[in-house]
This record gives C-alpha cells, sequence and structure tokens, in this order.
C-alpha cells in the first residue's frame, strides 16, 4: 500500500513537470553512508562520483565528511566549484590524461591509483612524490557481478609487486593496493580473497622495505533490482573479517562504494509513447531509453518496473524499448508489463539513482531525464524492500 502511495507522488510530479524524470530523496543517501561509515572498521569512504555527480548529493556527502573517487577533471572542477578540499579526492581512474594528472596536482590532490609502468611514469613526471596505489584485478565467476570490472582494469599481484617498486625508485610514494570486485557483485567472499591477494602484496613489498598502510576495496556493493542480494552489513563483515585475519592492525580500508549510495535513492519515471505489434512481438516504447538514462539494461541490470495504477493487472511479456532512431535503443527483449498496458502510462523503474542519467545523453535531440529531489519520498519503500532482503 505504502508503495502505491509513492506511486500517486510520482504520478503528480510527471503530471506537473512531464517526463522521464529521475526523482531523488537525499535521506537514502545519507543513511547509505551512515551505514557504510558504521559497518567497516576503520574506513575512510570515497564516493564514487561516476555514479551519480548531481551537485546536491555531492554537497550531501561532502557535508557527511565523505571522501570523492574522481576519475577526470571534470569531476575534480565540480568538486572544487562546491569547496570539497582536495586531500579529500583520489584520483583512482587507471587510465588518466597526463594534463589532468598535472591539474589534480597543481589543485593539490595527494592519491593517485595505477595497474600499468606507463601511468606510473606519467605520475612521476606530473605529480612528483605523490602518494600512489597499485590495483590489481579480481578473479570471481562471471555470475559474481552483473557489471564486470575485472578484465579493463588491475593488474596481477607479481606485477602490482613491481610496480609499487618501481612507483618507489621513481620517487612516489607507495601507499597501498586497491581492487574492484566488479560492481553489483553478488558474491561477499570476493572482497575476502581480494583482501588475501592484497596481502601477498603488503608482505613482499615489506621485505623490499617499502610499507604500505592502505588498503583500497572499490564499490561493488550490490542495489537490490530483481535478484536478492547480500546486505551491506554481511559484505561488511567479511571485510573485517578478512583485513583482521589477512592484514595487520593498523591498516586503512578505503571505500569506494558508487551504486550502494544513491542507487536505492532514487526513482524513474517515465511515459509510454506507442504499444505496437510485430508478429508476435508486443512492443512497448517509453520516453526514456538506452541513450536516455537506461544505459545499464543493454548488460546484466534488471531493474524492477512497474505501471502506475496497474500494478496488480496481469502481466504479460513485451519488448520494452527507448524512444530514438537507434535498434541498439532497446531495455528488455523480455519486459514482464501489465497486458493492459497503454498509451500515456507511467512506468516507475526502482533502484535507478546510480548510472542512469550520468550516462544520459541528448542522442536524437531528446533530453535525459530531468533530477528532482523529494524529501521523503522513497523511506517507506526501503525499509520494506529491506524486510525482503532479511526475509530472502
Ligand atoms: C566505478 C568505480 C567504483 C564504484 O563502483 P560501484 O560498484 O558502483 O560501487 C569504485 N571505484 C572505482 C575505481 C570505480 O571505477
Amino acid at each position: 500500500m505504502e508503495k502505491y502511495k509513492v506511486h500517486q507522488r510520482l504520478k503528480k510530479l510527471a503530471g506537473i513537470y512531464g517526463t522521464p524524470l529521475l526523482v531523488m530523496d537525499l535521506e537514502i543517501v545519507k543513511r547509505n553512508y551512515e551505514l557504510l561509515v558504521k559497518s567497516v572498521k576503520n574506513s575512510k569512504v570515497y564516493y564514487a562520483v561516476k555514479a551519480n555527480s548531481h551537485k546536491k548529493i555531492l554537497t550531501l556527502l561532502n557535508n557527511l565528511g565523505s571522501n570523492f573517487d574522481v576519475a577526470s577533471r571534470g569531476e575534480i572542477e565540480k568538486l572544487l566549484s562546491i569547496g570539497v578540499l582536495p586531500e579529500r579526492m583520489s584520483f583512482g581512474n587507471t587510465i588518466k590524461k597526463s594534463s589532468d594528472i598535472k591539474f589534480a596536482h597543481d589543485v593539490g590532490i595527494k592519491l593517485f591509483a595505477a595497474d600499468s609502468e606507463m601511468e606510473i611514469e606519467k605520475i612521476a613526471q606530473n605529480a612528483p612524490g605523490a602518494q600512489v596505489y597499485v590495483r590489481i584485478s579480481t578473479n570471481g565467476m562471471e555470475s559474481d557481478a552483473d557489471w564486470p570490472l575485472t578484465r579493463k582494469f588491475g593488474t596481477s599481484v607479481d606485477h602490482a609487486i613491481m610496480l609499487v617498486k618501481y612507483a618507489k625508485s621513481l620517487g612516489l610514494n607507495p601507499v597501498g593496493v586497491s581492487f574492484h570486485v566488479g560492481s553489483q557483485s553478488y558474491n561477499p567472499n570476493n572482497w575476502r580473497v581480494a583482501i588475501r591477494e592484497v596481502s601477498v602484496i603488503f608482505e613482499e613489498t615489506k621485505r623490499m622495505g617499502i610499507n604500505l598502510s592502505m588498503v583500497n576495496t572499490g564499490g561493488g556493493m550490490p542495489v537490490k533490482y530483481s535478484k536478492n542480494i547480500p546486505s551491506i552489513e554481511e559484505i561488511s563483515e567479511v571485510i573485517n573479517q578478512a583485513v583482521e585475519d589477512y592484514l595487520e592492525d593498523n591498516i586503512t580500508v578505503i571505500l569506494e562504494p558508487g551504486r550502494s549510495m544513491v542507487g536505492n535513492a532514487g526513482i524513474m519515471v517515465s511515459s509510454v509513447i506507442l504499444r505496437s505489434r510485430k508478429g508476435e512481438e508486443e512492443w512497448v516504447y517509453t520516453d526514456a531509453g538506452v541513450f536516455h538514462g537506461l544505459t545499464e539494461t543493454i548488460q546484466n541490470i534488471r531493474y524492477e518496473i512497474s505501471v502506475i495504477g496497474k500494478e496488480d493487472d496481469p502481466l504479460k511479456e513485451f519488448v520494452l524499448a527507448g524512444p530514438t532512431c537507434d535498434s541498439v535503443d532497446v531495455m528488455y527483449y523480455d519486459a514482464m508489463l501489465p497486458e493492459s498496458v497503454a498509451l500515456d502510462d507511467i512506468l516507475v523503474i526502482y533502484n535507478t539513482g546510480a548510472y542512469t542519467t550520468e550516462y544520459g545523453t541528448t542522442f536524437n535531440g531528446m533530453a535525459p531525464p530531468r533530477v528532482m529531489f523529494e524529501k521523503g519520498l522513497l523511506m517507506a519503500d526501503i525499509k520494506m524492500a529491506e524486510e525482503n532482503i532479511h526475509e530472502g
């Protein structure tokens, strides 16, 4: 019932402002931040700005004391413009432009990531003396994460040891090791396995006289879409235990949540602009598609979707597609929607606060979803979803 109340509020907003909309609730972001800080011992949160860089979100997190993981000059400038101090930023992209490294160094950023010799050389040249950490790749099962980040990023343990040594030889200050188990990750044990690998690097480099003191456990904590997920507390407990088992006491644990910080704080609202039949297939087209915020549907992210006013109608399979003149613009070939779905119906797409508007383009001259903030909108929904997680 609570859920339908939220739907009525969303319908009203859609009536006033039009669609597509991304409606965010900052109270949820605050709650996510506080839960995470409380759950992982000796941790420092570096919010992954790329998940949602709306200034209201960045300002809230800055006020709560969060740090920030950035990927480019543009993200750094945005943070500086709202008063975030450079010492609260980590340049965590392993593929930086030299000019961006120089810019970051000049404004006072001290912490940089690398997973290759050349990146270390670029940092040594453009940010002499900076602190660096080396990223290793993790190897869970394909099915462990819906948005894998292993092949493009990170390197082997042996290579990481060489990179730490190399950084030191170029006058940099190696401080630690990072990894990312993959975004929307389902298997807490992957954090444990990765932390054990980090410990090997710590031991080897210690023998060379280099004392590393930071482990950066990346992001990867999941948000509830369609499948059941391990809770933040559960994953945090695995991290705490692994740090205790494999690393020394004085280690700083850096967390870089993106999805888990903002995903469940946003809800997208779009409209049906066409329903049509093509042979056996029935198609529903909406005004938000792959190029307008629903980009992650092209890999494995399965959002939960409702149609306002038809929540309890029987469902059937549709092809759900976006509005642009591009055949890639199809969200799901097997979306379950009310069989009564019709023109101008309003779709509610849950847990869309992360990696949606950031990917939004103006392709075909269509605007990405307008972002709005509604106080207290989602709290009841979140509580319900959490009860489901604990039951499941
Ligand atoms: C994208 C990214 C994150 C955030 O990952 P989530 O799975 O969204 O939490 C964290 N760290 C780095 C380096 C990233 O590239």
